[in-house]
């Protein structure tokens, strides 16, 4: 038996409900990825330093999975543990919401909504957890998480847990500060505004359903390289959308949108992606850069 075996074993000894060769494919927007050699789930908060620790400590290389709306897995999965971030639970106190970090965004915008508080209400319907909201400054409608998040709790190995006030986060579009230090979500507290009758119009309500492609989708594939240069319509003017690698194709609907229609992978996925990058760039002299965030095998960002 090799050190990675016993290290596996050692790791499945202390945390028995670990789960071996994890298909994570139904775990992502994009129905994407191969195995994930080791898999589990966190319920609580305070569980996650635990697993993350065991894991530094017997050198398994982790991947933390929010709600994987934003994530491609390779096709050969990930050599290593995922631990699938389920600590959902939301207190509510005068104007400020503190969620852990697995909460799903639409639990807090339900919540918010019953205690009389808005402001977040333009990303109605955007998937995912709070957690990676954070991660990548997720947005919608000129309204983004950076906007409203007061202080969060982070853990990471060197430091242990320590919260930050929002200042540390560095928000910007589409991103912030933990895309450099990787340092983990643990719980987030937003501090919102009472809630105006106005922020949630039927147009809202109904915006995704009438504007965004239906089925294996992950968002926006690309970030926009600017307000007035949407990377959709970049795409669409290029004539690019139905174009097609295996079964991945660009949505008739939205140009920026890229469709998993069957069994597509990972490898169809970045082809396609590089096709549009080349002629985008090739035709507008603009360089697209991912919004969706591909993995290899090892847990590394894959630039395309
Ligand atoms: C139909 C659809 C519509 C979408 N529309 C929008 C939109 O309008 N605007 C927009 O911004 N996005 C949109 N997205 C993309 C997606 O919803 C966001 O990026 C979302 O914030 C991802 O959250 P997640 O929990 O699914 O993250 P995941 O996909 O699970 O993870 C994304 C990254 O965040 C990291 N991460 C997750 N949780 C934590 C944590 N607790 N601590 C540290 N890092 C963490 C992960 O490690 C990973 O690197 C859309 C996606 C879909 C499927």
């Amino acid at each position: 038996m090799n050190d990675d075996s016993i290290a596996k074993k050692r790791f499945i000894k202390r945390f028995p409900q670990t789960q071996s060769d994890k298909d994570l494919a139904p775990l992502t927007a994009y129905g994407i990825g191969g195995a994930a050699d080791l898999y589990i789930q966190a319920h609580h908060m305070l569980d996650i330093p635990e697993i993350i620790q065991q894991a530094h400590e017997l050198h398994i290389p982790y991947y933390l999975l929010g709600g994987g709306r934003n994530i491609v897995f390779s096709d050969k999965g990930f050599r290593g543990l995922i631990i699938h971030n389920k600590a959902m639970s939301i207190a509510v106190r005068e104007n400020k919401i503190t969620a852990e970090s697995g909460a799903m965004l639409a639990q807090v915008l339900a919540e918010a909504r019953k205690h009389k508080l808005g402001g977040i209400m333009k990303m109605v319907g955007l998937p995912g957890t709070i957690g990676g909201a954070l991660y990548g400054n997720a947005g919608a409608q000129g309204v983004e998480i950076g906007d409203f998040v007061t202080k969060a709790t982070l853990f990471d190995y060197q430091n242990g847990v320590h919260t930050e006030n929002s200042d540390y986060f560095q928000f910007s579009y589409r991103t912030s500060i933990l895309k450099k230090t990787h340092e983990t979500v643990l719980s987030v507290t937003l501090t919102l505004p009472p809630l105006d009758p106005h922020d949630v119009t039927p147009e809202i309500i109904t915006f995704r359903a009438k504007k965004q492609p239906k089925g294996k989708v992950a968002g926006s594939f690309f970030k926009n390289p600017s307000p007035d240069k949407p990377a959709g319509m970049l795409i669409d003017k290029a004539g690019l959308k139905g174009l097609r690698r295996g079964d991945i194709t660009v949505s008739l609907m939205h140009g920026n949108w890229l469709i998993n229609e069957g069994n597509g992978t990972q490898k169809e996925l970045i082809e396609l992606a590089k096709h549009i990058k080349e002629t985008v760039h090739h035709m507008f002299d603009v360089t697209l850069q991912p919004e969706n965030i591909l993995l290899d095998e090892r847990g590394n960002k894959i630039d395309i």
